[in-house]
């Protein structure tokens, strides 16, 4: 049976055509789908007989809470969810002034290979369905009776990986029917997978692409990210200006900062050089050191002087903040920890 969580209203519409039910009933049922319902017969303007059909032919499938951590630092919580097929997933909701925060995952696990990565280090199993990934916001919601009102894609998997399913999972969030998101309060993370960049582009959403960039030669990319084998920096770069090009968006580059690897104040010239004249902003991320591999976090001084070079040279620079550090918040290690606690 079909998630309707799945579904976008175009999707419904086709549904209803297909079923012989006139195509407005397809919006009454997406009003009501998001406001905590969790059957057909709740849908008070909805035909009894379209109910029975609906009911016959959907299911209102969410993951199950398997654990909710939250930090006693910050506020920040951590859940770590149970698929249908018994798959784990995690997500991480971030209090701020300004509102509410999700970081949601778009796959189980991850095929991008990045060295310093928690996610990756078993492969991929499979794509999250756009439902799954919606489903990590209704289940946030529901847990801290609070809305959502910002969301990043940086949690576990490469969403331009997972294109279709993320594409859908945006017009929802996005929708008025749906979460009524603003496309400004949503971030979009990629290793840099230049086709999907400029389908992205070419769709003009206003959405802020985030690319992880990490290295400023593609010779250092590749010693820690294979996707830098398939696309250059020069083709990143180009695809990024085509971004700005076509939605007037400043695009941010990640930067995690490696001790020894990646932090040189020569690496940070050699950033702002390479970004010079873009509509961009960096944000540097002391390495989430995981106990898989040997990476070290940048100290917090040459953190900033790294900054203030990129500030010399006129490009804007933030530091993440580190959030829920006490509930392994980053990347991909919460559902590691989990699944090696029940070998
Ligand atoms: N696959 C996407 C989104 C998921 S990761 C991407 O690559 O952008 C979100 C961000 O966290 C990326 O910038 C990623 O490179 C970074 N990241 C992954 N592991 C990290 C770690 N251990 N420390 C710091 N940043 C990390």
């Amino acid at each position: 049976m079909e998630n309707i969580y799945d579904l976008t209203l175009n999707d419904l519409k086709l549904w209803m055509k297909d079923n012989k039910e006139s195509e407005f009933r397809a919006k009454q049922v997406m009003d009501w789908l998001y406001k905590g319902i969790n059957s057909f017969n709740e849908m008070k303007n909805i035909p009894k007989s379209l109910a029975e059909k609906l009911e016959d032919n959907f299911k209102f499938y969410l993951p199950k809470v398997v654990h909710e951590y939250t930090s006693k630092a910050d506020g920040t919580k951590k859940i770590l969810l149970a698929l249908e097929d018994n798959n784990l997933i995690e997500c991480v909701i971030m209090k701020y002034k300004h509102g509410n925060s999700i970081c949601v995952s778009t796959q189980v696990g991850c095929r991008m290979g990045c060295k310093f990565c928690a996610s990756t280090l078993d492969g991929r199993v499979r794509n999250l369905s756009n439902g799954e990934i919606l489903s990590q916001l209704i289940v946030a919601e529901n847990l801290t009776k609070e809305r959502i009102s910002n969301i990043v894609l940086m949690g576990s998997g490469e969403p331009l990986d997972n294109y279709d399913n993320v594409v859908k999972f945006l017009e929802i969030v996005n929708a008025t029917y749906g979460f009524n998101i603003g496309q400004r309060h949503i971030t979009l993370s990629t290793c840099g997978i230049v086709p999907k960049i400029k389908d992205l582009a070419d769709r003009k959403m206003q959405i802020t692409l985030a690319l992880s960039l990490h290295a400023t030669t593609d010779e250092r990319r590749k010693s820690i990210m294979p996707i830098a084998n398939k696309y250059s920096l020069k083709e990143i770069l180009e695809a990024c200006r085509y971004y700005i090009d076509k939605t007037g968006r400043r695009v941010t580059f990640e930067y995690a900062l490696v001790k020894g690897v990646n932090d040189s104040l020569e690496d940070a010239r050699d950033l702002a050089r390479l970004l010079k004249g873009m509509l961009c902003h960096v944000n540097l991320i002391p390495v989430n050191e995981i106990k898989e591999n040997h990476f070290k976090k940048t100290e917090a001084e040459e953190v900033k002087a790294f900054s203030k070079v990129l500030n010399d040279y006129g490009i804007e620079a933030t530091v993440r903040r580190e959030m829920g550090s006490d509930i392994n918040a980053a990347c991909g290690q919460l559902r590691r920890s989990y699944i090696e606690t029940q070998k």
